[in-house]
């Protein structure tokens, strides 16, 4: 056994890990945090960093809006390596049907007091002069805003240890239950409650999450400062990313605080292999150029994958472990894990100390059944 039991372990140090330990330290409590790897190391560091509020479902809407308000409550203190940047979003419509979306998007929002605009195609066409002539138009929600992950990942983790929290990187965890974490060399740590925040590799620790491996590709170009201006995405990212079909494309164009340009994004299930594929970001970058044809000129430094961890429903698996309740697991948040780790975070933290949270927790119940869902 090594040392006196915590209060916490929790395994994984990406965003959603490291925000557990930042929430639960700073609500008293002792916590360990163990990662194979460095810290930010997995999903987080291929992740894009956008954070944005969406509206698949109330419970997603709920999650991502708590979180945003999070980050716009830290934004002031946050260190200038997060990259925090207010850029908004827009949400592109390149036809009368995609504006019809813009419009239902508004009113959701306008109901539940998240501010956006919507934008005729000239309007469209003055904040972003890059796209193509004869898109419709657009939405703009100027509360989203755009983070460098890894780096948010490693300021929660100064912050957890500044209060009080241990951290212990390279460090694989074999097996967790009964109120134990094993090392691979046999030595276990105790604690009260152990959070698998091990990310799309939490199942191997907790077998049965209902989570699948959902490969990303990303490219990054070299420094155009203000050739994006902000975060876009173009709705027919809802025909694509959340068909059935196991592989799909989307335009999705980032402007980095360093003057880069990240361009999104891929989903492919069944493909569990981290190699950039050249068929899926050529279709990727095809369809960026059918948005901004001017991207074919710019030069690309690096491409690269992720996986994302996806749950049947598309809502994270946050809460104890009906199987062994010493465990509680905070994984399983696809392509909104950047955003929503601030309020898993503190949910969790809620859920060990017993404390009222801003939000209920139970929709993320990691023991939900998903009758009606199927993995989209
Ligand atoms: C291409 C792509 C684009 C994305 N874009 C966005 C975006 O714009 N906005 C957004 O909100 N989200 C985005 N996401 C999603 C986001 O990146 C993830 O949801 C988020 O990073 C998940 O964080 P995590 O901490 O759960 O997992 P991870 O970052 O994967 O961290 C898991 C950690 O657990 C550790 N670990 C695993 N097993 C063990 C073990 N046995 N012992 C010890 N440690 C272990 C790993 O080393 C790792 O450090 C994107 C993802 C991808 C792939």
């Amino acid at each position: 056994m090594s040392g006196a039991a915590r209060d916490v372990i929790v395994v994984g140090a990406g965003i959603v890990g490291a925000s557990c330990a930042e929430a639960c330290a700073r609500a008293g409590l002792h916590v360990l945090v163990l990662d194979a790897a460095g810290a930010g190391g997995g999903a987080t560091a291929a992740g894009m960093g956008h954070l944005v509020v969406m509206d698949d479902s109330e419970a997603q809407f709920a999650l991502t809006r708590y979180s945003q308000q999070l980050w716009q409550q830290a934004a002031p203190t946050l260190p200038r390596a997060v990259e925090y940047t207010a850029s908004g979003t827009i949400w592109v419509a390149a036809d009368a049907e995609e504006m019809e979306e813009v419009e239902r998007k508004h009113a959701y929002y306008g109901a539940r007091g998240v501010a956006s605009g919507i934008l005729s195609a000239a309007e469209l066409a003055a904040k972003e002069p890059h796209l193509r002539a004869g898109l419709a138009g657009g939405l703009l929600v100027p509360g989203d805003a755009v983070i460098y992950p890894p780096c948010g990942a490693e300021y929660l983790l100064e912050r957890a240890r500044a209060q009080g929290a241990e951290v212990r990187l390279h460090t694989a965890v074999a097996a967790i239950g009964g109120g134990v974490a094993r090392l691979a060399d046999g030595s276990e740590w105790r604690a009260a409650t152990i959070v698998n925040a091990a990310g799309a590799w939490a199942p191997r620790l907790t077998p049965g999450l209902a989570i699948r491996w959902r490969k990303g590709h990303l490219l990054i170009t070299d420094r155009y400062p203000n050739w994006v201006r902000h975060q876009l995405v173009e709705l027919g990212y809802l025909k694509s990313a959340h068909g059935v079909s196991n592989e799909s494309v989307a335009f999705n164009a980032q402007p980095r605080a360093t003057g880069q340009i990240l361009i999104g994004s891929s989903r492919q299930f069944e493909a569990e292999h981290s190699a950039v594929e050249h068929h899926m970001l050529t279709r990727m970058l095809r369809r960026a150029e059918e948005y901004m044809p001017g991207l074919a000129g710019l030069s690309a430094l690096r491409a690269w994958t992720g996986f994302r961890a996806a749950t049947p429903d598309s809502l994270p698996l946050i809460g104890r472990w009906a199987g062994d309740p010493t465990i509680l697991v905070a994984a399983g948040h696809e392509g909104l894990g950047i955003t929503t780790s601030l309020g898993t975070g503190q949910l969790v933290a809620d859920l060990i100390t017993a404390a009222s949270s801003a939000i209920p927790a139970a929709p993320y119940d990691p023991n939900r059944s998903y009758e009606h869902a199927t993995h989209h």
